[in-house]
């Protein structure tokens, strides 16, 4: 038995099946390659579902972690930690954003997010404003408030109740947004770009049209940034692609880099929005997870990371464009910076054609189950780019009916 087969069968017996992963298992990473304990290199194209920004052990990143592993850990939210202080500034110093608060996931940033718009309200003496407005295959997390506003049935089922006062209205349709949207509505949270739903991009005027009838109403608007955020579409924050600013926006994903971080923006209207005992969390904010976000800042200055990404997404949009004319096997390209994807035409197998690219050295993932999601670390090179998309290129060729 291999060593590899040995990790698969243990796995399969001790961990919970909520997951269906590859049977592959990766050992090591260098930049945009990773290795499997057989010695099998791959092209990551994935970067851990948009999260390994400045791509796989990079040089700074691992030593700052190290640097500050060996300093300060954490000490709680009872005291102050120099690094959590300096990367709050750097948030506030880098978008129109005025207050941080810090937690560990994508999940409790939404979370905190979902209680911040209800508490707001309440401390203005507007208890009745409890509800919250949400998009129809949004995603938003996994925790039951974060559960609750994402829009997707398939990931309710069995876990009824959800968190109570919650509607779901089609997304890119502001009329329906308009109809939802009243004087008990506490917040609408969207993606400025859907993306676990499928790369889908926000019409012209939509987001602006959400702004104007939030202000309108009295109701907050509130971005989830976990993913389209800290340059995955380009500018900092996803919704600079559109110009509009919400009153609070929610972070993770790359923010540092593949350690576990999360982060909520708000303008300094919400700063009382979470008085004192309101919400915590323990590790939130940890002096380690702060350096290594800092890091990943320090890394897009000194490397213009996010030029690059700027760069990368002309080369990447061109190549989609090219694969949905040549190849019967995608319809339409779509999504925004290093976060775009074909859509599979009906009749060929989304899981099949990713284990297949796999097979040929390149990983990439689904989005909304039928999107080919291709999401590679922000400092990708043109020439690993170019290589990856020729591999999907070739693999679009042979599953196109
Ligand atoms: C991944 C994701 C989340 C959930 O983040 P976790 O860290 O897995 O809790 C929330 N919102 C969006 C838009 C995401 O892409």
């Amino acid at each position: 038995m291999t060593r590899t087969q040995e990790l698969l069968d243990t796995a399969r017996r001790v961990q919970l099946p909520n997951y269906r992963p590859a049977p592959m298992v990766l050992v090591k990473g260098e930049g945009c390659r990773v290795t499997d304990e057989d010695g099998k290199r791959y092209l990551d194209l994935s970067a851990g579902i948009a999260v390994t920004s400045v791509g796989h052990a990079h040089p700074k990143l691992a030593a700052a972690i190290a640097a500050q592993a060996a300093r300060l850990l954490h000490v709680s939210n009872l005291f102050y930690n120099d690094r959590a202080i300096e990367l709050s500034a750097e948030l506030v110093k880098r978008t129109a954003f005025d207050r941080v608060y810090f937690c560990n996931s994508g999940a409790e940033a939404n979370e905190t997010l979902l209680k911040l718009a209800r508490r707001h309200h309440h401390e203005q003496g507007h208890s009745e404003r409890r509800k919250l407005v949400a998009t129809i295959d949004s995603f938003h997390g996994r925790t039951m408030g974060s559960l609750s506003l994402t829009g997707q049935p398939k990931y309710h089922a069995g876990m009824e109740p959800l968190v109570g006062d919650i509607e779901h209205v089609p997304y890119n349709d502001l009329d329906a947004m308009r109809a939802a949207v009243d004087d008990r509505t506490a917040a609408v949270l969207v993606e400025p770009l859907q993306a676990e739903g499928g790369l889908n991009v926000p019409a012209d005027g939509y987001l602006q049209g959400l702004r104007d009838l939030c202000d309108e109403r009295g109701a907050l608007l509130m971005f989830d940034e976990v993913q389209t955020g800290y340059g995955r579409t380009g500018p900092f924050l996803g919704a600079e692609n559109w110009g509009v600013v919400a009153d609070a926006c929610s972070l993770a994903k790359g923010i540092a880099g593949g350690f576990p971080l999360g982060a909520v923006l708000v303008r300094e209207s919400l700063a009382g929005g979470l008085p004192p005992g309101s919400h915590a969390s323990t590790f939130g904010g940890n002096a380690l997870a702060c350096a290594a976000g800092l890091a990943v800042l320090q890394i897009f200055d000194e490397e213009g990371v996010l030029d690059n990404v700027t760069e990368r997404a002309t080369q990447l949009s061109s190549r989609c464009a090219d694969f949905v004319q040549r190849f019967s096997a995608v319809t339409e390209a779509r999504g925004k910076g290093l976060l775009q994807g074909v859509v599979f035409a009906q009749g060929v197998d989304p899981a099949a054609t990713l284990a297949l690219l796999r097979e040929r050295g390149v990983l990439a993932t689904l989005a909304g189950g039928t999107v080919l999601r291709l999401s590679p670390a922000l400092n990708v090179s043109e020439a690993e780019l170019d290589e990856g998309l020729n591999v999907v290129a070739q693999v679009l060729q042979e599953v196109s009916p």
